[in-house]
């Protein structure tokens, strides 16, 4: 039971992972060569997660709030501390 409901999760990822990508306009090489570099904004490894079945982990996807535009990865730390700034232009710009 606990092995069928784990295979689930890990499918449920991927189909995530690739309509988020398609969301973005992004291949999955260009998410490969982006997670290569680290979170966009300290360089940080992804937040690991059990259920990333590609083992690249699992960033948070960042996109500007109007144009809807990908900016980056985050990692946890950085997307909980974005949402603090509350979209700040100005701290973003210094962040990056
Ligand atoms: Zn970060």
């Amino acid at each position: 039971m606990y092995r069928a409901m784990q295979r689930w999760t890990v499918v449920s990822d991927r189909q995530v992972l690739t309509s988020t990508l398609k969301k973005y306009n992004l291949t999955r090489d260009q998410y490969k060569a982006l997670v290569a570099k680290g979170c966009v904004i300290c360089g940080g490894p992804p937040p690991l997660s059990h259920s990333a079945s590609n083992g690249l982990g699992r960033y948070k996807f960042d996109a500007d709030p109007e144009t809807g535009k990908f900016r980056g990865l985050l990692c946890s730390g950085c997307s909980i501390g974005l949402d603090s700034f509350k979209d700040s232009q100005d701290l973003l710009a210094r962040a990056q």
